[in-house]
């Protein structure tokens, strides 16, 4: 292999270079990226760079120095189009190709948008999103998040410390419905509440009213809701578009890009890492798409070496998947899978003193451990997730002294 090229400069994009030139690979190495920036930290944007007043925390991940050394023909600004395995290359939307005999797709998602084109209503998954509801929270009395999931839980609670009233609507009977037992949910409906959100349950947004720019929400339930700012977080969807036609498969029911275990797709020397990957993991079933930090860096860590490898070598990727969120100034981490039904049993701490570790268990095993403001007990356990534990033999090791 003499040329690679990494479609999407995120962080799965940015790892991918950088074990790309750990593992000693010396050819030229193209990176593609739409956003006019180089490779920036998202995690911040929901939660400190909105808080701010003055100018927003930095998102750099990499200096200068870093990205000289890295020694990247970078193509920022500028769109894969069309990947054409037949010619090894990739099309950009300037209609200029990328000639590459590997290719990592590291394209992430995007955010789904409501379906209004009013001004004042965001949604929040790049800087230039960011940028402007940390401007409209400068202005704007009230803001109504749509969505309580992990970025509308963050924002309602940056936009608390920033001072603005805030509505909460969430279509599930809890925040987090999506990832978390309900019971456990729980708490976070009264975290919302108790920092003084006036969080709507089991209501969802029928449609935005207003000339040009949002003035009315309605509701499900038949109310409205005045809004001059709202936030939407509804989720993301994977940006496969592009791999239309080039025999790259896609999966059922996660979406994203569909992978073997060696983060290999359907067409030879093409790999996929981050947000828009799907793969069997063999402890879990089925198949796996993250939307984590942590993972789109592994993730693309082992690709590359894959790709390095060639067929019929290389390693399997089986991680034990790491996720956290902020709000209101606790930290709440998630390792391994979380389903709604999913057992739960709190085995540290207490939901009401909003401290605790609860194991989450699915068909007599362990599959999850979910920590709010414990971040050492909670990281104690990754082993015995990433040994395969019995829910019994789990419950066995927990020491409630230590
Ligand atoms: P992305 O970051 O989506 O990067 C993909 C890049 O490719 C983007 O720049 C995209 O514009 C570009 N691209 C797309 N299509 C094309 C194309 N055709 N051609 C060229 N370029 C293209 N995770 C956590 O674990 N903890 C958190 O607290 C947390 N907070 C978050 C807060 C926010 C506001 C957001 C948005 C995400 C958060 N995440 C968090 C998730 C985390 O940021 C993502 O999992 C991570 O960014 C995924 O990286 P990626 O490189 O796979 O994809």
């Amino acid at each position: 292999i003499r040329e690679i090229a990494i479609a999407g400069a995120g962080m799965a994009g940015l790892h991918a270079a950088e074990s790309l030139r750990e593992a000693g690979f010396e050819g030229r190495v193209t990176m593609i990226g739409d956003e006019g920036h180089r490779p920036y930290s998202r995690p911040p944007l929901s939660k400190e760079f909105l808080t701010g007043k003055g100018a927003p925390a930095s998102v750099e991940l990499r200096d200068d120095a870093a990205f000289e050394a890295l020694d990247l023909d970078l193509r920022l600004g500028r769109r894969a189009q069309r990947l054409r395995p037949a010619e090894r290359a990739i099309e950009l939307d300037d209609g200029s190709a990328v000639a590459a005999d590997g290719v990592v797709v590291a394209t992430g998602a995007r955010a789904r948008r409501p379906d209004t084109a009013l001004d004042g209503v965001h949604v929040l998954r790049s800087v230039e999103d960011a940028e402007a509801v940390h401007e409209a929270f400068k202005t704007e009395e009230r803001v109504v998040v749509v969505g309580a999931g992990f970025i509308g839980a963050e924002v309602a609670s940056s936009a608390r410390s920033a001072g603005l009233e805030v509505t909460l609507l969430e279509a599930a009977p809890t925040p987090l419905t999506r990832v978390i037992d309900p019971r456990v949910g729980g708490v976070f409906t009264e975290l919302h509440r108790d920092n003084g959100v006036d969080l709507r349950l089991g209501v969802g947004v029928t449609g935005f009213e207003g000339r040009g720019r949002v003035e009315r929400v309605r509701l499900s339930d038949g109310d409205t809701l005045d809004a001059s700012l709202v936030v939407a977080g509804l989720g993301a969807l994977p940006n496969t578009e592009w791999l239309e036609g080039s025999g790259v498969g896609l999966a059922e029911g996660t979406g994203g890009v569909l992978c073997d275990e060696y983060c290999r797709t359907a067409v030879p020397g093409v790999y996929a890492a981050g947000d828009i990957a799907a793969w069997p993991h063999p402890r879990y079933g089925g198949l796996m798409r993250l939307e984590h930090w942590t993972n789109a860096g592994e993730q693309a860590d082992t690709a590359v070496r894959n790709l390095l490898a060639g067929d019929g070598a290389g390693t399997p990727y089986t991680p034990v998947p790491y996720f956290w969120s902020d709000q209101y100034g606790m930290k709440i981490q998630l390792l391994g899978q979380a389903a709604p039904a999913d057992t739960a049993e709190i085995v540290h701490g207490s939901a009401e003193d909003r401290k605790f570790v609860a194991f989450l268990g699915r068909d007599g095993m362990l599959v999850g451990v979910l920590g709010l403001r414990s971040t050492p007990k909670v990281m104690r356990y990754r082993r015995l997730l990433s040994e395969r534990t019995t829910w019994e033999g789990a419950l066995a090791e927990v020491n409630p002294r230590s």
